[in-house]
Parts: C-alpha cells; sequence; structure tokens
C-alpha cells in the first residue's frame, strides 16, 4: 500500500496535480498550490480531485488571481479591474476566465495562464496581460 504522501489532487484550472497533504479528506477546502483555485476535494475513480464550489462567480476568480498572486509574491497594477472584467467577458461569452488578451480559449490560457505559471512573470517581470507584476 503507498502512504498518503504519494497521493495527489488534480487541479482542474491549472490541469496539474499536487501533493495531497496528510489530514485532508473528501470534502476538505484546500488551495491549488499551483494556480490558486480553491478546490474542495473530492475521492473519484482516478484519485483525488478537486471541484470548483464558486465555478464562474466574481468570487472565484478575484480569490485566485489574489491567491496566485500571494502565493508568488507578485503585485497588481492599474490596469488589474480592467483585466477582471476582460476576464469576466471571457467567462460570459466562452464558459471560463480564459486570458482577456489572448484569441485562444483553451486550458492552458486559464487565468493564471501556463505561460504565466511557467515563469513568464519571473523573465519579464510581468505577465502577457500585467495582471501579475513581479515585486520591484
Ligand atoms: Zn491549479
Amino acid at each position: 500500500m503507498n502512504g498518503k504522501q504519494l497521493e495527489r489532487v488534480y487541479c482542474p484550472v491549472c490541469a496539474a496535480k499536487f501533493r495531497f497533504v496528510e489530514g485532508w479528506k473528501q470534502g476538505s477546502t484546500v488551495i491549488c498550490p499551483i494556480c490558486g483555485q480553491k478546490l474542495r476535494l473530492k475521492r473519484s475513480s482516478d484519485g483525488w480531485v478537486g471541484d470548483r464550489p464558486e465555478k464562474g462567480t466574481e468570487k472565484e476568480i478575484r480569490e485566485r488571481v489574489d491567491e496566485y498572486a500571494r502565493l508568488h509574491g507578485y503585485v497588481f497594477k492599474d490596469m488589474k479591474e480592467e483585466l477582471i472584467q476582460g476576464l469576466f467577458g471571457k467567462n460570459s461569452r466562452f464558459g471560463d476566465f480564459y486570458c482577456p488578451c489572448r484569441m485562444e480559449h483553451v486550458v492552458e490560457y486559464m487565468c493564471p495562464c501556463k505561460p504565466t505559471r511557467g515563469g513568464d512573470v519571473e523573465r519579464d517581470g510581468k505577465c502577457y496581460c500585467g495582471l501579475f507584476w513581479k515585486k520591484t
């Protein structure tokens, strides 16, 4: 038998798996350490998955971007509200919070997008949109 420390949780926002922490259980609310999404744990036939308890709501995307910035020590600038409005627009037109500055609506571009999670902010000082900024 594998110990719990080897288990992973699948995050539907960043499509990645992160480490299951001892003490978590069915229904626990946790934060994805990769994208900042708030998840409710559910045991599926494929293992642990996180549900999005506030999927598609303003609360969800605001909490996610704030949490992501907090996790990485990033800051926001004046255009934050405009970009949040852009994310709302994407959600109403395309069904999820895709990057407001890109034309493709694919899982890789769910905010925070894969390039951002891959180090764009560290390299360029900001993400593609200018939502997340490296602290100077
Ligand atoms: Zn995630």
